[in-house]
Protein backbone atom coordinates (compact mmCIF):
# COMPACT_ATOMS: atom_id res chain seq x y z
CA UNK A 1 0.00 0.00 0.00
CA UNK A 2 1.16 3.46 -0.73
CA UNK A 3 0.14 7.06 -0.64
CA UNK A 4 0.04 8.74 -4.07
CA UNK A 5 0.60 12.48 -4.25
CA UNK A 6 0.16 14.71 -7.30
CA UNK A 7 1.67 18.13 -6.73
CA UNK A 8 0.83 20.73 -9.42
CA UNK A 9 0.92 18.05 -12.10
CA UNK A 10 0.52 19.20 -15.71
CA UNK A 11 0.20 17.38 -18.99
CA UNK A 12 0.54 19.18 -22.29
CA UNK A 13 0.31 16.90 -25.33
CA UNK A 14 2.53 17.52 -28.31
CA UNK A 15 -0.33 19.19 -30.22
CA UNK A 16 -0.54 21.77 -27.40
CA UNK A 17 -3.63 20.41 -25.62
CA UNK A 18 -3.36 20.97 -21.86
CA UNK A 19 -5.05 17.76 -20.74
CA UNK A 20 -4.18 18.12 -17.04
CA UNK A 21 -3.73 21.55 -15.50
CA UNK A 22 -1.97 22.01 -12.16
CA UNK A 23 -3.57 18.99 -10.51
CA UNK A 24 -3.11 18.69 -6.73
CA UNK A 25 -4.39 15.45 -5.24
CA UNK A 26 -3.39 13.31 -2.25
CA UNK A 27 -4.57 9.73 -2.34
CA UNK A 28 -4.12 8.19 1.09
CA UNK A 29 -2.68 4.82 1.91
CA UNK A 30 -5.40 2.24 1.29
CA UNK A 31 -7.87 4.76 -0.06
CA UNK A 32 -10.24 4.11 -3.00
CA UNK A 33 -10.13 7.35 -5.00
CA UNK A 34 -12.43 7.80 -7.99
CA UNK A 35 -11.60 10.31 -10.73
CA UNK A 36 -14.86 11.34 -12.37
CA UNK A 37 -15.89 13.87 -15.01
CA UNK A 38 -17.09 14.20 -18.59
CA UNK A 39 -15.25 12.76 -21.55
CA UNK A 40 -12.09 14.72 -22.31
CA UNK A 41 -11.67 16.20 -18.81
CA UNK A 42 -8.26 14.53 -18.36
CA UNK A 43 -9.10 11.50 -16.17
CA UNK A 44 -7.29 8.91 -18.28
CA UNK A 45 -4.32 11.18 -18.77
CA UNK A 46 -3.99 11.64 -15.01
CA UNK A 47 -4.21 7.88 -14.45
CA UNK A 48 -1.73 7.13 -17.22
CA UNK A 49 0.75 9.56 -15.70
CA UNK A 50 0.45 7.77 -12.34
CA UNK A 51 1.03 4.50 -14.20
CA UNK A 52 4.05 5.93 -16.01
CA UNK A 53 2.45 5.37 -19.42
CA UNK A 54 2.43 9.10 -20.13
CA UNK A 55 5.20 11.57 -19.36
CA UNK A 56 4.56 14.38 -16.90
CA UNK A 57 5.04 17.85 -18.37
CA UNK A 58 5.27 19.63 -15.01
CA UNK A 59 4.90 19.12 -11.28
CA UNK A 60 5.80 16.23 -8.99
CA UNK A 61 4.31 12.78 -8.67
CA UNK A 62 5.12 10.71 -5.59
CA UNK A 63 4.20 7.07 -4.95
CA UNK A 64 5.03 5.87 -1.44
CA UNK A 65 8.16 7.78 -0.51
CA UNK A 66 9.57 8.03 -4.03
CA UNK A 67 9.28 10.77 -6.63
CA UNK A 68 8.42 8.73 -9.73
CA UNK A 69 8.37 11.43 -12.45
CA UNK A 70 11.07 9.64 -14.43
CA UNK A 71 10.54 6.09 -13.20
CA UNK A 72 9.44 3.55 -15.86
CA UNK A 73 6.10 1.75 -15.28
CA UNK A 74 7.69 -1.57 -14.38
CA UNK A 75 9.55 0.02 -11.45
CA UNK A 76 6.47 1.68 -9.93
CA UNK A 77 4.99 -1.42 -8.27
CA UNK A 78 1.47 -0.66 -9.49
CA UNK A 79 -0.99 -2.79 -11.46
CA UNK A 80 -3.42 -1.42 -14.03
CA UNK A 81 -6.78 -2.80 -15.17
CA UNK A 82 -8.18 -1.58 -18.49
CA UNK A 83 -11.67 -1.72 -19.98
CA UNK A 84 -10.55 -4.03 -22.75
CA UNK A 85 -9.42 -6.97 -20.73
CA UNK A 86 -6.21 -7.61 -22.70
CA UNK A 87 -6.13 -11.32 -21.87
CA UNK A 88 -3.88 -13.71 -23.78
CA UNK A 89 -6.32 -15.71 -25.95
CA UNK A 90 -4.12 -18.80 -26.32
CA UNK A 91 -3.60 -19.18 -22.56
CA UNK A 92 -5.98 -20.64 -19.98
CA UNK A 93 -7.30 -18.50 -17.14
CA UNK A 94 -4.71 -20.05 -14.84
CA UNK A 95 -1.89 -19.27 -17.27
CA UNK A 96 -3.19 -15.73 -17.76
CA UNK A 97 -3.16 -15.19 -14.00
CA UNK A 98 0.33 -16.64 -13.61
CA UNK A 99 1.97 -15.01 -16.61
CA UNK A 100 3.06 -11.70 -15.09
CA UNK A 101 4.56 -13.47 -12.08
CA UNK A 102 6.45 -15.90 -14.31
CA UNK A 103 7.94 -12.96 -16.20
CA UNK A 104 9.11 -11.58 -12.86
CA UNK A 105 10.65 -14.94 -11.98
CA UNK A 106 8.44 -15.44 -8.93
CA UNK A 107 9.06 -18.92 -7.45
CA UNK A 108 6.55 -21.52 -8.62
CA UNK A 109 4.98 -22.35 -5.23
CA UNK A 110 4.46 -18.63 -4.63
CA UNK A 111 2.80 -18.27 -8.05
CA UNK A 112 0.51 -21.19 -7.26
CA UNK A 113 -0.43 -19.73 -3.89
CA UNK A 114 -1.25 -16.31 -5.32
CA UNK A 115 -3.19 -17.66 -8.31
CA UNK A 116 -5.24 -19.90 -6.04
CA UNK A 117 -6.00 -17.03 -3.65
CA UNK A 118 -6.99 -14.60 -6.40
CA UNK A 119 -9.16 -17.22 -8.13
CA UNK A 120 -10.96 -17.89 -4.83
CA UNK A 121 -11.52 -14.19 -4.18
CA UNK A 122 -12.92 -13.64 -7.67
CA UNK A 123 -14.97 -16.84 -7.98
CA UNK A 124 -12.81 -18.02 -10.87
CA UNK A 125 -11.96 -21.51 -9.57
CA UNK A 126 -14.35 -23.34 -11.94
CA UNK A 127 -12.84 -21.60 -14.97
CA UNK A 128 -9.10 -22.00 -14.40
CA UNK A 129 -8.62 -24.46 -17.28
CA UNK A 130 -10.72 -22.47 -19.77
CA UNK A 131 -9.48 -20.06 -22.38
CA UNK A 132 -10.83 -16.49 -22.52
CA UNK A 133 -13.01 -17.24 -25.57
CA UNK A 134 -15.05 -19.62 -23.39
CA UNK A 135 -15.76 -16.97 -20.73
CA UNK A 136 -18.48 -14.34 -20.40
CA UNK A 137 -17.59 -10.65 -20.41
CA UNK A 138 -17.89 -10.45 -16.63
CA UNK A 139 -15.67 -13.48 -16.14
CA UNK A 140 -13.05 -11.99 -18.43
CA UNK A 141 -13.06 -8.79 -16.44
CA UNK A 142 -12.53 -10.85 -13.28
CA UNK A 143 -9.51 -12.51 -14.88
CA UNK A 144 -8.14 -9.07 -15.77
CA UNK A 145 -8.56 -8.05 -12.12
CA UNK A 146 -7.03 -11.31 -10.98
CA UNK A 147 -3.92 -10.54 -12.98
CA UNK A 148 -3.58 -7.27 -11.11
CA UNK A 149 -4.26 -8.86 -7.71
CA UNK A 150 -1.66 -11.64 -8.02
CA UNK A 151 1.03 -9.01 -8.43
CA UNK A 152 0.31 -7.78 -4.87
CA UNK A 153 1.18 -4.24 -5.94
CA UNK A 154 1.24 -1.17 -3.74
CA UNK A 155 -1.55 0.40 -5.83
CA UNK A 156 -4.26 -0.52 -8.36
CA UNK A 157 -5.10 1.79 -11.24
CA UNK A 158 -8.35 1.14 -13.10
CA UNK A 159 -9.57 2.87 -16.25
CA UNK A 160 -13.32 2.38 -16.82
CA UNK A 161 -13.00 -1.33 -16.07
CA UNK A 162 -16.76 -1.94 -16.11
CA UNK A 163 -17.75 0.07 -19.16
CA UNK A 164 -17.89 -2.92 -21.51
CA UNK A 165 -20.29 -4.82 -19.26
CA UNK A 166 -24.07 -4.67 -19.32
CA UNK A 167 -26.02 -2.99 -16.51
CA UNK A 168 -26.66 -6.14 -14.49
CA UNK A 169 -23.03 -7.24 -14.58
CA UNK A 170 -21.87 -3.75 -13.65
CA UNK A 171 -23.96 -3.92 -10.47
CA UNK A 172 -22.41 -7.30 -9.60
CA UNK A 173 -18.90 -6.11 -10.35
CA UNK A 174 -19.34 -2.97 -8.25
CA UNK A 175 -20.21 -5.18 -5.31
CA UNK A 176 -17.20 -7.41 -6.03
CA UNK A 177 -14.91 -4.41 -6.24
CA UNK A 178 -16.17 -3.10 -2.91
CA UNK A 179 -15.56 -6.49 -1.30
CA UNK A 180 -12.10 -6.79 -2.80
CA UNK A 181 -11.14 -3.36 -1.62
CA UNK A 182 -12.40 -4.07 1.87
CA UNK A 183 -10.44 -7.29 1.94
CA UNK A 184 -7.17 -6.14 0.34
CA UNK A 185 -7.16 -2.47 1.31
CA UNK A 186 -4.85 -1.57 -1.56
CA UNK A 187 -4.64 2.08 -2.59
CA UNK A 188 -6.81 2.36 -5.71
CA UNK A 189 -7.30 5.07 -8.33
CA UNK A 190 -10.39 4.41 -10.42
CA UNK A 191 -11.42 6.38 -13.51
CA UNK A 192 -15.04 6.55 -14.63
CA UNK A 193 -17.52 8.93 -16.24
CA UNK A 194 -20.32 7.17 -14.31
CA UNK A 195 -21.59 9.00 -11.21
CA UNK A 196 -23.17 5.86 -9.77
CA UNK A 197 -19.83 4.06 -9.90
CA UNK A 198 -18.17 7.06 -8.32
CA UNK A 199 -20.73 7.15 -5.52
CA UNK A 200 -20.78 3.46 -4.76
CA UNK A 201 -17.06 2.77 -5.02
CA UNK A 202 -15.16 5.80 -3.85
CA UNK A 203 -13.93 6.53 -0.34
CA UNK A 204 -13.46 9.92 -1.96
CA UNK A 205 -14.27 11.28 -5.39
CA UNK A 206 -12.23 13.83 -7.35
CA UNK A 207 -14.28 15.74 -9.92
CA UNK A 208 -12.29 16.96 -12.93
CA UNK A 209 -13.28 19.47 -15.58
CA UNK A 210 -11.10 20.75 -18.41
CA UNK A 211 -8.03 19.19 -16.81
CA UNK A 212 -8.60 20.94 -13.49
CA UNK A 213 -9.69 19.59 -10.12
CA UNK A 214 -13.12 21.03 -9.31
CA UNK A 215 -13.84 19.27 -6.04
CA UNK A 216 -12.61 16.37 -3.98
CA UNK A 217 -14.71 14.94 -1.18
CA UNK A 218 -16.57 11.88 0.09
CA UNK A 219 -19.49 10.71 -2.08
CA UNK A 220 -21.85 11.70 0.74
CA UNK A 221 -20.66 15.29 0.84
CA UNK A 222 -20.54 15.57 -2.96
CA UNK A 223 -23.82 14.00 -3.97
CA UNK A 224 -26.12 14.00 -0.92
CA UNK A 225 -26.84 17.66 -0.40
CA UNK A 226 -30.35 18.73 -1.51
P1 LIG B 1 -10.88 11.57 -20.29
O1 LIG B 1 -10.18 10.34 -19.82
O2 LIG B 1 -11.44 12.38 -19.17
O3 LIG B 1 -11.89 11.31 -21.36
P2 LIG B 1 -8.35 12.21 -21.60
O4 LIG B 1 -7.35 12.23 -20.54
O5 LIG B 1 -8.46 11.01 -22.45
O6 LIG B 1 -9.78 12.54 -20.94
O7 LIG B 1 -8.16 13.47 -22.56
C1 LIG B 1 -7.96 14.79 -22.06
C2 LIG B 1 -7.68 15.72 -23.25
O8 LIG B 1 -6.43 15.37 -23.83
C3 LIG B 1 -8.70 15.64 -24.37
O9 LIG B 1 -8.82 16.93 -24.91
C4 LIG B 1 -8.05 14.69 -25.34
O10 LIG B 1 -8.51 14.95 -26.64
C5 LIG B 1 -6.59 15.02 -25.20
N1 LIG B 1 -5.71 13.86 -25.49
C6 LIG B 1 -5.78 12.66 -24.90
N2 LIG B 1 -4.80 11.84 -25.36
C7 LIG B 1 -4.10 12.57 -26.25
C8 LIG B 1 -2.96 12.31 -27.07
N3 LIG B 1 -2.33 11.13 -27.04
N4 LIG B 1 -2.51 13.30 -27.86
C9 LIG B 1 -3.11 14.50 -27.88
N5 LIG B 1 -4.18 14.81 -27.13
C10 LIG B 1 -4.68 13.88 -26.32
P1 LIG C 1 -17.79 -10.93 -27.06
O1 LIG C 1 -16.49 -11.58 -27.32
O2 LIG C 1 -18.66 -10.90 -28.27
O3 LIG C 1 -17.68 -9.61 -26.36
P2 LIG C 1 -19.00 -11.81 -24.59
O4 LIG C 1 -18.96 -13.16 -23.99
O5 LIG C 1 -18.21 -10.77 -23.89
O6 LIG C 1 -18.57 -11.94 -26.09
O7 LIG C 1 -20.51 -11.39 -24.65
C1 LIG C 1 -21.07 -10.43 -25.54
C2 LIG C 1 -21.91 -9.42 -24.78
O8 LIG C 1 -22.64 -10.04 -23.73
C3 LIG C 1 -21.04 -8.37 -24.12
O9 LIG C 1 -21.67 -7.12 -24.23
C4 LIG C 1 -20.96 -8.80 -22.68
O10 LIG C 1 -20.80 -7.69 -21.81
C5 LIG C 1 -22.29 -9.48 -22.46
N1 LIG C 1 -22.15 -10.59 -21.52
C6 LIG C 1 -21.15 -11.46 -21.46
N2 LIG C 1 -21.30 -12.30 -20.45
C7 LIG C 1 -22.44 -11.96 -19.84
C8 LIG C 1 -23.15 -12.47 -18.70
N3 LIG C 1 -22.70 -13.50 -17.98
N4 LIG C 1 -24.30 -11.87 -18.35
C9 LIG C 1 -24.75 -10.83 -19.05
N5 LIG C 1 -24.13 -10.30 -20.14
C10 LIG C 1 -22.98 -10.85 -20.52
Amino acid sequence: MAKIVLDSVDKVYSGGVKAVDSLNLEINDGEFMVLVGPSGCGKSTALRMIAGLEEITGGTLTIGDRVVNDLPPKNRDIAMVFQNYALYPHMTVEQNLAFGLKLRKTPKPEIERRVKEAAAMLGLEPYLKRKPAALSGGQRQRVAMGRAIVREPQAFLMDEPLSNLDAKLRVQMRASLNQLHERLGVTTVYVTHDQIEAMTLGDRVAVLRDGKLQQVDTPKNLFDHP
